[in-house]
């Protein structure tokens, strides 16, 4: 049971990966730390918990990585997704920044795994933890409990009194009582505001309730808005966010990767009038997964179905949810609740404009239709194998990117450009400096790991200062 009644160096508010990184480089720099975990402990670690991989610069391969992957290229990888909607100086810190991170991770209990292949083709540039992040933030915690760092769960910081840029105390509510907490410095890595129906409506208007949350129900942005009414700067946008489509049967709440439909590529996929809307073959599933949830969100009812047949089972990661199975197209649009004389249309007309090619499901291939809207320009292969599959897809929101500004020193930002004195931010609450729009895999765990070590080592500096 952690002490309320002291003043502690350096609070952190949230439990995932950027709240451990601060609370152990912290606890490393000599400081007392208090950890206020929103979740009980059995849902403890936010997001990261669901997390299997991190992206970070390393100049050749290793155990766990097939070759280098330089700031160069880190960099136009991130160009390239966010269109420029990112702040180069930050983002190239924080890669050069990722370079130990690894060797961290390791020297702080984290097992990684050998590359991996498939269909995320992320083997030279992503590690990927043994046991997923489940066992990172385990190992996180137990290192962080063995250094001496105090935590709370069920803890949800509801409030900070910050005056002219200075933090002095946090109110926390615990099992419906209100407490209050002193510390010198503050590290906020409470995540984003992706859990908070109402707030996603601001940018997404009514759509946003037909929206399922692929992680934790807890990251609610309650510490995102006290921060900006207290007059700190703001990045990025309410609509901004990672969203993926996912089974449409997942729970509304942290159903986590496994939902996640991988073989949008390898199929058709249509909305509720059983009309195609976008070219599924547009590149490699790494670089278009994340444009999926944002495309469903857009249809009529945000619902859509992935429609393959037999030949293209075994070519992408299975879901939880076994597929709808049906032996003829008809059948499918029955059992997916479409109208069958509309299915049957669309895969006719597509089957029709399918051209010859080398169907390679490794990497774009010659296989287009020619003389469809939308075309379908790599994997377009006729569905007329029996069985025919639907999988029904919703957008998955992961993370949101409207977030506080910071400097390389993780310092938050207020309106007048000026740092705040005592108030650090980390993770997905100041995601939106690096990640204005888009998205490449690997790179939330970058951005936490990164500037929460960091905040962890400035707090703990400006304490002894
Ligand atoms: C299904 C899924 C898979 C993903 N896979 C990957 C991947 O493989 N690689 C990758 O890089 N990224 C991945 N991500 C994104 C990644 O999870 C996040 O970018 C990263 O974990 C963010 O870390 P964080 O510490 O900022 O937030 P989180 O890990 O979400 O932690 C936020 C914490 O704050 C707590 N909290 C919230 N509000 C309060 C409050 N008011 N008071 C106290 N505590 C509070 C929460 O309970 C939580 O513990 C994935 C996300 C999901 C949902």
């Amino acid at each position: 049971m952690a002490d309320f009644s002291k003043t502690f160096d350096v609070l952190v508010v949230g439990g995932g990966n950027a709240a451990l990184c601060a609370a152990i480089t912290a606890r490393r720099g000599g400081a007392s730390v208090l950890v206020l975990e929103y979740a009980p402990q059995a849902f403890r670690g936010g997001n990261s918990r669901h997390t299997r991989n991190l992206r970070y610069m390393h100049k050749q391969g290793n155990d766990f990585l097939t070759g280098p992957y330089l700031e160069d290229e880190f960099w136009d990888d991130l160009l390239r997704v966010t269109g420029g909607k990112t702040n180069e100086q930050l983002a190239r810190f924080m890669i050069r920044k990722s370079e130990d991170m690894l060797d961290w991770a390791i020297a702080h209990g984290v097992r990684f795994q050998p590359p991996l292949s498939g269909t995320l083709s992320l083997a030279r540039t992503n590690a990927f933890f043994l046991g997923g992040g489940k066992a990172l933030v385990n190992a996180y915690y137990q290192v962080a409990r063995t250094l001496g760092v105090e935590i709370a769960y069920d803890s949800e910081v509801c409030d900070l009194a910050i005056r002219d840029g200075r933090f002095s105390s946090a109110v926390v509510e615990q099992n419906g009582a209100s407490r209050k907490v002193r510390a010198k410095t503050v590290v906020v890595a409470s995540g984003g505001f992706e859990a908070n129906i109402a707030w996603l409506k601001e940018g997404w208007g009514e759509l946003a309730e037909n929206f399922l949350i692929r992680g934790t129900p807890y990251n609610k942005g309650r510490m995102l808005r006290v921060l900006l009414d207290h007059g700190t700067k703001r990045v990025s946008e309410p609509d901004q966010c990672h969203a993926v489509a996912i089974d449409a049967r997942a729970p509304r709440f942290d159903s986590g990767i496994v939902t996640r439909v991988d073989c949008v590529c390898f199929s058709i996929v249509v909305n509720r009038e059983a009309k195609r809307f976008y070219d599924e073959g547009e590149d490699i599933w790494p670089k278009r997964y994340a444009i999926w949830g944002r495309l469903v969100a857009q249809q009529p009812g945000q619902i859509a179905y992935a429609l393959i047949d037999s030949k293209s089972q075994g070519l992408f990661m299975p879901t939880v949810f076994p597929p709808i199975e049906a032996n003829t197209i008809r059948e499918l649009a029955v059992k997916l609740e479409l109208d069958p004389d509309a299915l049957d249309d669309t895969v006719t007309v597509f089957n029709r404009a399918v051209r010859p090619g080398v169907f390679d499901s490794t990497g774009l291939d010659g296989c287009a239709t020619e003389g469809l809207d939308p075309p379908k320009t790599h994997w377009a292969r006729p569905l007329d194998t029996p069985p025919f599959y639907g999988y029904p897809l919703r957008p998955g929101i992961t993370f949101t990117y409207l977030g506080v500004a910071v400097n390389e020193r993780a310092q938050v930002i207020m309106q007048d450009d000026q740092p705040a004195r005592n108030i650090y931010a980390a993770g997905e609450i100041m995601a939106g400096n690096i990640l204005g729009q888009g998205y490449i895999a690997g790179i939330g765990m970058t951005i936490g790991s990164v500037f929460g070590r960091i905040a962890g080592e400035e707090a703990a500096r400006n304490v002894s200062n």
